[in-house]
């Protein structure tokens, strides 16, 4: 086309007031495809920043379809998700200093329906990377990151008293230090099942359940460190591969010939990223371990319990093991399972991954309710509030996080919260007369 010809601009868009190509009358607006586009008034910089970050390239993928939008957790207390935050960007904003940054809890349920394959799973740790670095970090979250420095894990407890609750197993938990042979399962206790009150319940319970089985295990005691999975989705990439680094030292000193981990965190962490840090080895989540086994355990009595099971994210959405909880607790006499609404794939957010452990009370003032609150609405509304109703879990973070939020809900005494090996210990155990 004639560059010669008068030009109309309307909006960013110019086009040719005449133009005839191959015969053709494409005058007015049918040649806007074919002008140069000069768009000024949106700013590049900040889109350009973030795809220059390792793992921030896919935002600038989003294409507004607005798919992600109804299935993210987040965006169902408040106004959340992959989309908005492209469009901020794209407006010149590039996070570091906007709440936002922070409320994603890297579930991946957007990811899982984006049809251009944006990941919060990479996006949300490499600009949060970036936020470590400037020390623009909510406090809550530099208080964990700090514990974890000094201690080895979030709580800032004492490494030394990592393996303090085996005083209440009721049965031997041996250490490998003092074995010195190798064992078949190294079992990873992970840092809210050592140290938490309600934690300690779930490993007293699998270390009953290890030994009713006769499995050949130990654990590292205090030469455990945190996985720091949580960590490094916040942004703390140096503190995870410094972790990592102990927990591979105590890997190579010992010889077994699988890794048992109670937290779904851990399993993504030795599974997906401990390979790239120069470890690798059998690793399975305990629901996975014990579903093979659950026919040699000898239950003694019936639970008859209204039963609900919460995928935690990381290990059902983001690492496809929806079965092995399921399997157990269907094994378990007097369960009855009910799903609820959102389930495996589409499983809802307790709230606590990608560091949300940590930022309760910061994404309290952006959202209107807390994500385990809705998860326990759900809970509730799905196997009644008559006392007998259970939401079973499989995942150290939950115990205390649904607890409370049974609590805040005004839920207490209408739905209690097991993992699931606290409901086959129950089982194993003969009836309560
Ligand atoms: S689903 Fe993907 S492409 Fe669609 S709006 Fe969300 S992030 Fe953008
Ligand atoms: S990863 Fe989860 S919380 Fe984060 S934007 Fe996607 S759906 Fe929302």
């Amino acid at each position: 086309m004639s560059r010669d010809l008068p030009i109309i601009k309307v909006d960013q868009t110019f086009e040719l007031a005449q133009a005839v190509v191959d015969g053709v009358d494409i005058s007015g607006h049918w040649n806007r495809m074919f002008s140069d586009r000069s768009v000024t008034e949106y700013p590049t910089e900040a889109m350009d920043w973030v795809t220059s970050l390792d793992g921030g390239e896919s935002l600038r993928d989003c294409y507004q379809c607005g798919k992600c939008v109804p299935v993210c957790p987040v965006n169902h207390v408040g106004d959340y998700g992959p989309r908005k935050l492209n469009a901020k960007v794209l407006r010149g904003n590039n996070l570091l200093d906007d709440p936002d940054l922070w409320l994603c809890t890297t579930c991946g349920n957007c990811y899982r329906v984006c049809p251009k394959e944006v990941n919060p799973l990479r996006i949300m740790p490499a600009i949060r990377e970036q936020a470590v670095l400037e020390g623009k970090v909510p406090d809550e979250l530099s208080e964990a990151f700090r514990n974890l420095q000094k201690s080895g894990n979030p709580h800032g407890h004492s490494p030394r008293k990592r393996a303090d609750w085996i005083a209440g197993a009721d049965v031997p938990v041996p250490l490998i230090s003092e074995l010195g042979r190798p064992v078949d399962v190294l079992w990873y206790v992970s840092d809210y099942t050592s140290y938490h009150a309600r934690g300690q319940d779930a490993a007293r319970a699998m270390a009953r359940i290890l030994t009713a089985l006769e499995v050949d295990f130990a654990i590292l005691g205090n030469e455990e460190r945190s996985d720091a999975d949580s960590a490094r989705l916040a942004g703390e990439t140096g503190l995870f591969e410094m972790l990592a680094e102990k927990n591979i030292e105590s890997f190579r000193k010992y010889e077994f010939k699988r890794l048992v981990v109670m937290d779904p965190h851990a399993y993504n962490a030795f599974r997906n990223f401990y390979p790239k840090l120069g470890w690798e080895g059998e690793v399975l989540h305990y629901t996975q371990f014990l579903a093979p086994l659950i026919d040699r355990i000898e239950f003694r009595s019936r639970v008859e319990l209204d039963v609900t099971y919460h995928d935690p994210c990381y290990l059902g959405r983001n690492n496809d093991e929806f079965d092995a909880p399921r399997r157990l607790l269907e094994a378990i006499p007097g369960v009855r399972l009910t799903e609820m609404p959102h389930n495996k794939a589409n499983g809802y957010c307790c709230g606590g991954g990608g560091g949300g452990m940590w930022l309760d009370g910061f994404v309290a003032d952006h959202v209107s309710e807390r994500l385990s609150e809705r998860r326990v609405r759900e809970a509730v509304a799905t196997v009644g509030a008559d006392g007998t109703g259970v939401l079973s879990v499989a995942c150290p973070y939950e115990p205390s996080r649904f607890e409370d939020a049974v609590k805040s809900t005004g839920n207490d005494g209408r739905i209690v919260v097991r993992d699931i090996v606290e409901l086959i210990d129950q089982a194993m155990q003969p009836p309560a007369h």
